[in-house]
């Protein structure tokens, strides 16, 4: 750990941030800067489609820490400033205005992008994605009780949107080209539960519609739908995933694939560059596969886990997966990434709202998706990594407490 290497990290997002508070947190005395190319501090995202979309928090609230604490730890932060090419070899990288700065060890956190839609009039007025603090600010300023907001995509963003909408009273219509919500991460009795949420709450929401493009003069005024469906609509938010941000790592030459490839350590295929993150795909040797994650604990412990590796560490990243999100009084929470199951089990009260789901397969339990119930869902992270087999109607039994069935 020497005190004059120079360690620098590309993104000053969440992995970004948590990278340079433990470089410093493990010890080291060397420089640490952060280059970033939005103009606010290391921060979270998710408060930006729950708390500032609904007018509750100003854009602080995402901060990672209170202001001063990275300045105080003697972090430099280069905000406002893009980088713009990196030459591994050289240990070099080159700033959007030609600078060029010398490093030692790099981390590459820069996230990802709002994936955006190819089609006609998708740079009108009133079209927006939802990424950044300036996205939640302007789509929060058009969220009015006379507006209606189209969403493209029911996604975990698209559908939080729609949720703000509705608590906000605008008229929110949500269109869906799967034929069922978040289809990707959920069971369909799930997926139904979540989209019986909306209707309850108001939402028009439609799965199985192919959107074709938007209409408007100079800002949009409607959008229409490949079967003919036109849908007048004062703003629209395009929810339909992540672009993963490797260009800068594909240029250098590092292994790319959906995502900037790394071991169980972060580390790229250079031995001295690092990622994680949104843009990280790593091997989890607790789900025996390689995977990209768009997630908040992952972009805070796979970044500690990378940042003590550029110190030497040897600890491996190894975490079942863990995801929540907050729609009206629903909090829903996900453990891992089940692929296949043959049998599942619910535990709790489906109409009441408060229930988990388990996913097993062959009595292993793959993963578990709860509605209000973060108490049993937190404790289904130690079930599947006990290496025990479960029955479903043990699972399913509220009497029996899933501490002793681990115990069993
Ligand atoms: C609206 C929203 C709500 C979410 N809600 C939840 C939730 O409820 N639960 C959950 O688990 N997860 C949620 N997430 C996901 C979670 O926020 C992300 O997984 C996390 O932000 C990823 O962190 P990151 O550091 O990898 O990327 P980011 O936070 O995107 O940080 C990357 C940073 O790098 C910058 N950058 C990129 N390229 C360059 C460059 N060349 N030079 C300089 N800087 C660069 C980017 O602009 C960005 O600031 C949400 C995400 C969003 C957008």
């Amino acid at each position: 750990m020497s005190a004059d290497q120079t360690y620098i990290i590309i993104g000053a997002g969440q992995a970004g941030g948590w990278t340079a508070k433990t470089l410093r947190d493990q010890g080291f005395e060397g420089r640490v800067v952060i280059f970033g190319d939005e103009n606010f501090p290391p921060h979270e995202r998710p408060p930006l489609s729950k708390e500032v979309l609904l007018g509750n928090a100003e854009k602080e609230i995402c901060l990672l820490w209170p202001p001063g604490t990275l300045e105080d730890a003697d972090i430099e932060m280069r905000l406002g400033t893009r980088v713009s090419e990196i030459a591994p070899d050289e240990h070099t990288l080159t700033l959007e205005d030609g600078k060029t700065v010398a490093w030692d060890k790099l981390m590459i956190a820069t996230g990802g992008r709002a994936t955006r839609l190819p089609v006609e009039g998708a740079d009108l007025d009133g079209v927006y994605t939802l990424r950044t603090i300036d996205d939640a600010d302007a789509i929060r300023s058009k969220m009015t009780p006379d507006a209606t907001v189209l969403v493209i995509g029911a996604g975990w963003i698209g559908l939080e949107v729609a949720a703000a909408a509705r608590k906000q009273e605008a008229t929110a219509i949500v269109v869906e080209l799967a034929d069922r919500v978040c289809a990707r991460a959920l069971s369909p009795e799930m997926s139904q539960w979540i989209h019986d949420l909306h209707v309850r709450n108001g939402v028009d929401i439609r799965c199985g519609v192919s959107f074709d493009h938007f209409e408007g003069d100079s800002r949009l005024q409607r959008a229409v739908m490949s079967d003919g469906w036109v849908i007048d609509c004062d703003i629209a938010v395009v929810g339909i995933g992540l672009t993963p941000n490797v260009e800068l790592a594909t240029a250098a030459g590092l292994a790319t694939d959906n995502g900037i490839i790394v071991d169980d350590k972060g580390q790229t295929s250079h031995p001295d560059i690092y990622a994680a993150g949104d843009n990280a795909n790593h091997p989890n040797p607790l789900l025996g596969r390689r995977i990209r994650l768009e997630s908040w604990e992952n972009a805070q412990n796979q970044a500690i886990c990378a940042a003590k590796a550029m110190l030497g560490g040897e600890d491996s990243y190894a975490e079942i997966p863990w995801f929540w999100s907050d729609q009206y009084d629903a909090n829903i929470q996900l453990m891992g990434l089940p692929e296949e199951w043959d049998e599942t089990a619910v535990r709790g009260d489906r109409d009441a709202g408060e229930f988990v789901e388990f996913y097993l397969k062959d009595g292993k339990l793959e993963g578990a998706a709860a509605i209000n119930n973060p108490r049993d869902l937190r404790f289904t992270r130690r079930m599947m990594t006990s290496g025990k087999t479960f029955n479903a109607s043990d699972l399913a039994d509220p009497e029996l407490k899933l501490q002793k069935l681990l115990k069993g």
